[in-house]
């Protein structure tokens, strides 16, 4: 990994980590689901309250977890308020490649903005679980699913 993402990575993780962005219970979501990783123990429940236009107007989220996917999931929410399911779908799929190394997040970082630090992850294969639980969980509960998410 080039140092500049390195950098990128760990900052953003430590202060996604240590001051979680939208972290709390939502009373008016319309979606509500678990996602958990039992490998390392992290488990959260996603918020989502999308209106008639498939626009997601809050997420939150909120339990407890590894640095890793709490810092995930604060960047995801930060990054997806406002946006459409359709747009939240897109960069589910381009995290997913991200998180695996198979984009450069050089090429991407103008459209991506923060999700490019978990680049980083790829180097530690068994952390990728992490970094996609509350991706995984959103994706699951915009497309109506109520079935709790396991990554095992
Ligand atoms: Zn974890």
């Amino acid at each position: 990994m080039e140092n500049e993402f390195r950098e990128l990575y760990q900052d953003i993780i430590m202060d996604h980590n240590r001051s979680p962005r939208n972290f709390h219970k939502m009373k008016e979501a319309t979606h509500v689901l678990d996602g958990q990783n039992p490998l390392c123990g992290d488990h959260y429940t996603l918020y989502l309250k999308v209106n008639d236009d498939q626009i997601i107007e809050d997420i939150s989220f909120y339990g407890s977890g590894c640095a890793i996917s709490k810092a995930s999931a604060s960047v995801m929410s930060a990054m997806l308020k406002g946006q459409s399911i359709e747009k939240a779908d897109q960069f589910f799929k381009l995290f997913q490649k991200i998180v695996k190394g198979e984009v450069d997040p050089a090429e991407y970082l103008d459209k991506i903005g923060k999700l490019a630090a978990f680049s980083g992850v790829s180097e530690f294969p068994i952390r990728v679980k992490c970094a996609t639980l509350p991706w995984h969980t959103m994706h699951k509960a915009v497309h109506g699913s109520n079935e709790k998410v396991s990554t095992e």
